[in-house]
C-alpha cells in the first residue's frame, strides 16, 4: 500500500516506517525538513514537505497522523502550550483539508491521541467509553480527535489511537529513567499509587497496522497494554530488571515546582484498558511489564 505518515521522522514514526517498509509498503513521510532526510530516501520511502500534501494525497491508501511538538522536558508556558496545540491541531486540519481536496480519498485515516484524553480516575478502570478529562492535555486530545474525525464526513474510515506511554530501547521514557536507576537514585515519581498505561513499541506498531488492515475498526481505541501498573510497580519492575533498588521517590511537590502543569501526565492515575482491541481479538505480544522491560533493557 501507499502509506503517508506525518511525524514519521520521530521516535514512533521511525520504528513504524521500518516495519511497514519491511512488509513491502511504500512510505511517504511528511516533514518540516525533507532536505535533512534526503540521504535516507529509498526505493520505497520518500520525504516530502507539508506544502506537497495536496498533490500526493490522490495516490495514498492509508494516512497515519503522528506529528506534534514533544510534550515533555519543558515547562508549559503559554507560548509552549500554543506550540503543543497548533503542531497537532493545525497539522491534522491540513491533512483533512488535503483529503477533502483530493478526488481519490485514502481508505483509512489513523490519527494519534493519548490516554491523557481521560479524566484522572484513581483505581477505576477506564475504557474507550469513559469520560474525558478537562485539563490542558485532555482538551488538546479532545480537539485533536475532533479535527481527525472530520475525515469521516468525507467517507474515510477514521481510527483514533489513544497511545499509552511508549516503551522502547532508544528514546522515550526509558531513556529518561535508565540513568537515575543506574546511579541507584531511580524510583517512582509522584505518589506512586497512580496507574500508568504503557505499551511496548512493537505492540504499538502492530496495533497501528492492525487498525490499518481491519476494516471493522472505526473510532477511538486505547493503544496500551491490558495490564497497566502503578508507578510504584513500574519502578520496582524496572529496578528488578536493571538489578537496582528503587527506593528513592521524586515527590509530587518537587515535580510541581520543576514542571508545573507538565507534571500532570505522570502524576495522574489512568487505569486504562484496551477494551476495543481485546474485543476485536488483537493479541498483545507484551502484555506483562516484566517481559516488556526485560526485552527493552
Ligand atoms: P516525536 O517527538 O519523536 O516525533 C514527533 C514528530 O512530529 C517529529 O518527527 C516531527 O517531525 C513532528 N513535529 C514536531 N513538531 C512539529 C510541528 N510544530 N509541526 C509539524 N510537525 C512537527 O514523537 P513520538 O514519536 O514520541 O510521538 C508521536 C506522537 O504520538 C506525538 O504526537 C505524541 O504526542 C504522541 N504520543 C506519544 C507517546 C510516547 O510515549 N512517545 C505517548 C502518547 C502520545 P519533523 O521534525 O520531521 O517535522
Amino acid at each position: 500500500k501507499q502509506i503517508l505518515i506525518t511525524g514519521g521522522t520521530g521516535f514512533i514514526g521511525t520504528h513504524l516506517s521500518e516495519i511497514l517498509m519491511r512488509d513491502g509498503h511504500y512510505i511517504t513521510i511528511v516533514t518540516r525538513s525533507p532536505e535533512a532526510h534526503k540521504n535516507e530516501e529509498a526505493k520505497n520511502q520518500k520525504f516530502i514537505p507539508w506544502d506537497d500534501l495536496t498533490s500526493v494525497m490522490g495516490s495514498i491508501d492509508v494516512v497515519i497522523n503522528m506529528a506534534g511538538e514533544n510534550l515533555f522536558g519543558q515547562r508549559w508556558t503559554p507560548e509552549v502550550k500554543e506550540k503543543l496545540y497548533n503542531s497537532r491541531i493545525l497539522t491534522t486540519r491540513k491533512l483533512v483539508d488535503a483529503i477533502r481536496a483530493s478526488v481519490s480519498k485514502p481508505e483509512v485515516f489513523i490519527s494519534t491521541s493519548g490516554v491523557n484524553y481521560y479524566k484522572d480516575s484513581g483505581d477505576d478502570v477506564i475504557t474507550e467509553e469513559s469520560e474525558p478529562g478537562d485539563d490542558f492535555l485532555a482538551n488538546l486530545c479532545i480537539d485533536w480527535e475532533k479535527e481527525a474525525e472530520l475525515a469521516s464526513d468525507l467517507g474515510v474510515r477514521v481510527v483514533i489511537a489513544r497511545f499509552g506511554i511508549v516503551l522502547e530501547k532508544n528514546g522515550g521514557v526509558i531513556d529518561k529513567m535508565r540513568l537515575p536507576f543506574k546511579l541507584f537514585v531511580g524510583g517512582p515519581v509522584g505518589s506512586g499509587d497512580q496507574y500508568m498505561p504503557w505499551i511496548h513499541m512493537e505492540d504499538l506498531c502492530h496495533i497501528l497496522i492492525y487498525a490499518m488492515e481491519n476494516e471493522e475498526l472505526e473510532g477511538a481505541l486505547n493503544a496500551c497494554s491490558p495490564e497497566p501498573v502503578t508507578m510504584d510497580e513500574f519502578a520496582d519492575t524496572l529496578g528488578d530488571v536493571m538489578n537496582r533498588p528503587s527506593f528513592f521517590r521524586v515527590p509530587e511537590f518537587v515535580l510541581d515546582i520543576v514542571l508545573g502543569e507538565a507534571a500532570v501526565p505522570v502524576t495522574g492515575s489512568l487505569r486504562v484498558q484496551p477494551k476495543v482491541l481485546q474485543k476485536s481479538g488483537f493479541e498483545f505480544e507484551y502484555d506483562d511489564l516484566g517481559t516488556a522491560l526485560a526485552d527493552i533493557m
